[in-house]
C-alpha cells in the first residue's frame, strides 16, 4: 500500500525555488506546480502536491493536514501550528502548540 503512494521529501535549498508536486507517478515524481503541503502524520511525513493530489491524498488517505503551501513549510526547523493549520518559521518562543514541539518529551 504504501509503495502506492511514495512520497519522498523534496530535496531542496532554503529558497525553495523548485516546487513541483512530490507525487509519485510509477517512476517519476509528478512535478505539477506544487500549491499544497501535506503532513501525513504526527512524525512530520510530509510532502508537497499539486491541485489534484492534493484532492487525491484527501480522499484515499488521511492526512493530519492539507494547508495552502508557504515558505515555511520546506524551511528545515519551522513548525506545523496545528490550531493554525499551517508552517510557521519558529520563533523560539515556544508559546505555539504544534506537532514537532509535541513531540519533544515533557
Ligand atoms: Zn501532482
Ligand atoms: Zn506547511
Amino acid at each position: 500500500m504504501s509503495a502506492e503512494f511514495e512520497m519522498t521529501p523534496p530535496d531542496l535549498g532554503p529558497t525553495g525555488q523548485m516546487r513541483g508536486c512530490n507525487r509519485w507517478m510509477t517512476d517519476r515524481p509528478c512535478g505539477a506546480m506544487a500549491n499544497w503541503h501535506v503532513i501525513w502524520d504526527t512524525d512530520m511525513r510530509n510532502g508537497i502536491v499539486c491541485d489534484e493530489h492534493a484532492i487525491e491524498a484527501q480522499r484515499r488517505w488521511v492526512p493530519i493536514s492539507v494547508h495552502a503551501f508557504d515558505a515555511p513549510c520546506l524551511i528545515a526547523g519551522s513548525l506545523f501550528v496545528v490550531d493554525e493549520n499551517r508552517c510557521v518559521l519558529d520563533d523560539g518562543l515556544g508559546e505555539r502548540e504544534s506537532v514537532t514541539s509535541a513531540k519533544e518529551p515533557a
